[in-house]
């Protein structure tokens, strides 16, 4: 039930066309009901004979018009008696006719309206979500997508979404128009033969119950189904990304068996789920039936009996009225198994809209326009899940004063790049804080403490763009002379001059249409143009060969000069001049100090130098 106010959430944003689509189907129901009103006078005519009981019925001249069905038949058979007495028969089964097919035009023609009103809401309604979806995406910390798996998020985002767009959108726009059709037809059968529908409402809800059953086994089919489809999508989208590998390893084979697996898993859900919903249909239409085979007896007697207690023109069309009731009756039913199914979706998207962002902008953020003494990290711990055993950071301290190198080196795995992804804060240190000139960097907004950042990873993140919109990603108003100032800089000026159309080339997806050191010189050429006081760089030459390294490394030295910077470094080499070296293992600062001081004192440096020395 939630999760339905949860949606209606969303179309408050457009109550304007809720209101026009819900008048327009009052109006259209009208007609309808009007349309089917038209059988009672139309059977009327067929079964008017009898000229004396038409004779006494003019004679007593117009009846007096009240509400109530007695009053409305009188006057009919008066009007229509008239009618036939002046023209003739077949002259009022042709009015009739013209009536009828009146009505029906403007009930399509005012229904239609109803559908027009309710496409933006519909559409409107799924934007908002996937907007919504997105843009929390975005906000979520990077620890949230170490436990999601990237093919359920893709899942939710594309196949919930829709799911939404389906199921509970159509269930909506039954929720607008069928009890509008309902109230009305059900007013009329009241006034008609309100034994009858009493009758009528004990038996339907019955109905009603065996529904409800199928619908909660048929929620959980989907939710299982979306996790399929989730490993699915993740499976496609690590072998897209790892076609290279996968070949070179001959491993299409166990690629394909695993997905073979998955699919079949997820084809006998599929099996099971549809089945659950064809049943919808066949099982509300009989018992639908059942319901209107009994209304058929009771009222069947009563018009037979000794002492008819209703005309049999008045029962006909209350069967036409309450065939009528059936439609929408059914369309509910279906609406609530497609709404299972669709709230299944929902509570999944939830999951992610209130996903806690737990690194956040504090309320009260202390400024930090600029970057002016040194940064600190002050007994630094950290775990990357609450009841790991051990720290993967334990009580680090450090200070990085302002335009000094910082070299971070040690083995894989000891914790160098968690310790520099904490100064973004793309996690938050479980215990001790981090400083930037004094000011504790959860105190400050997040997008004051990044713009002061650039950071230069291994791998080179790159977008499907050209190389223009690559080197000023993020910043606005960057002019070409800019951005050719910093590729010269990043020295990829050359290469990019020699790109077919320059720098409005698409470097395609990622940047596989450039080698790994010109894609990293573009990462530099970004950093250089965003010009930030401090700098990150995580093994940024690490994945290049000696050649581009040469290149990329000239280029990182141009960048470094005058900023404060945060090395991670592979190769001891290009670290030598830094003016303190950090030697980590398992989360623990080992030693420190300058080139000389470490060579000097014989430890972990040391060894780590002499081995690197005979490659
Ligand atoms: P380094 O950069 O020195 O190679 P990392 O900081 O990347 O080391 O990793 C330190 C430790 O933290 C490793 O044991 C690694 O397995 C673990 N680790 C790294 N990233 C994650 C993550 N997203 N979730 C859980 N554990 C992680
Ligand atoms: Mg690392």
């Amino acid at each position: 039930m939630k999760s339905i106010f949860g949606i209606l959430q969303y179309v408050k944003g457009y109550w304007r066309y809720a209101i026009l689509n819900i008048v327009f189907n009052i109006i259209s129901a009208l007609f309808s009901l009007f349309s089917i009103a038209m059988l009672f006078p139309f059977l009327q005519v067929l079964f008017s004979n009898d000229s004396k009981k038409m004779d006494a019925i003019l004679q007593m001249g117009q009846p007096e018009f009240h509400f109530s069905s007695e009053s409305i038949i009188n006057n009919i058979n008066y009007i229509l008696s008239k009618d036939i007495e002046a023209h003739g028969q077949i002259h009022t089964l042709i009015g009739i006719c013209l009536f009828i097919v009146t009505t029906i035009f403007f009930k399509n023609l005012f229904r239609y309206l109803a559908m027009f009103f309710i496409a933006p809401i519909r559409n409107g309604v799924v934007k908002d979500m996937r907007n919504n979806l997105f843009q929390k995406i975005l906000i979520l910390p990077l620890s949230y997508y170490s436990d999601e798996r990237k093919g359920a998020i893709m899942s939710h985002m594309t196949t919930d979404v829709r799911e939404v767009e389906w199921s509970i959108m159509n269930s909506l726009e039954m929720v607008f128009r069928e009890p509008i059709a309902i109230i009305i037809s059900l007013v009329l059968m009241i006034l008609m033969s309100w034994k009858l529908t009493v009758l009528a409402f004990i038996l339907l809800p019955i109905t009603g119950i065996f529904i409800g059953r199928i619908g909660k086994s048929l929620k959980r089919t989907s939710t299982k189904e979306k996790e399929k489809t989730g490993l699915l999508l993740s499976i496609l989208d690590e072998t897209l990304g790892g076609l290279r590998i996968i070949k070179a390893f001959n491993a299409e084979n166990s690629i394909k068996q695993k997905f073979i697996k998955e699919n079949n898993a997820y084809t006998r859900l599929m099996v099971r789920a549809y089945r659950k919903i064809d049943l919808s249909s066949p099982l509300s239409e009989f018992m639908g039936v059942t319901v209107f085979v009994v209304i058929l007896y009771v009222g069947g007697k009563m018009v037979l009996g000794n002492q008819p207690t209703m005309e049999g023109a008045v029962f006909i069309t209350y069967l036409a009225l309450f065939s009528q009731l059936i439609a929408p009756a059914k369309a509910f039913t279906t609406a609530y198994y497609n709404l299972q199914k669709g709230l299944a979706s929902t509570e999944r998207i939830n999951k992610i809209l209130n996903a806690e962002v737990t690194i956040k902008n504090p309320p009260h953020p202390k400024p930090l326009n600029s970057f002016e003494k040194e940064i600190e990290y002050k007994n630094v711990s950290f775990a990357y899940r609450e009841n790991e055993v051990g720290w993967v950071l334990n009580n680090i301290n450090l200070k990085i004063e302002k335009g000094k190198t910082i070299a971070l080196v040690g083995q894989s795995g000891s914790g160098k790049t968690t310790l520099a992804d904490m100064l973004p804060r793309f996690y938050d240190p479980s215990h001790g804080e981090i400083l930037v000139d004094g000011i504790v960097i959860k105190d400050s907004r997040l997008a004051d403490l990044r713009s002061l950042m650039g950071i230069v990873t291994q791998e080179s993140i790159l977008f499907n763009d050209t190389v223009f919109n690559n080197i000023a990603f993020g910043l606005d108003n960057i002019t070409e002379q800019q951005v050719i100032e910093a590729a010269r800089i990043a020295n990829a000026h050359e290469f990019i001059s020699q790109m077919p159309q320059g720098y409005y080339t698409n470097i395609g997806d990622r940047g596989s249409k450039l080698s790994g050191g010109q894609r990293q010189r573009l990462s530099i050429a970004r950093a250089v143009l965003k010009n930030p006081p401090i700098l990150i760089l995580d093994e940024a030459t690490s994945a290049l060969d000696t050649e581009s390294e040469r290149l990329v490394q000239d280029a990182l030295n141009k960048l470094m000069k005058n900023r404060t910077s945060l090395v991670i470094a592979h190769r001891l080499s290009t670290i030598q001049h830094a003016d303190e070296i950090i030697v980590m293992q398992k989360g623990e600062i080992i030693e420190r100090g300058t080139h000389t001081e470490l060579i000097n004192k014989n430890g972990a440096y040391q060894r780590l130098h002499e081995l690197q020395s005979f490659v």
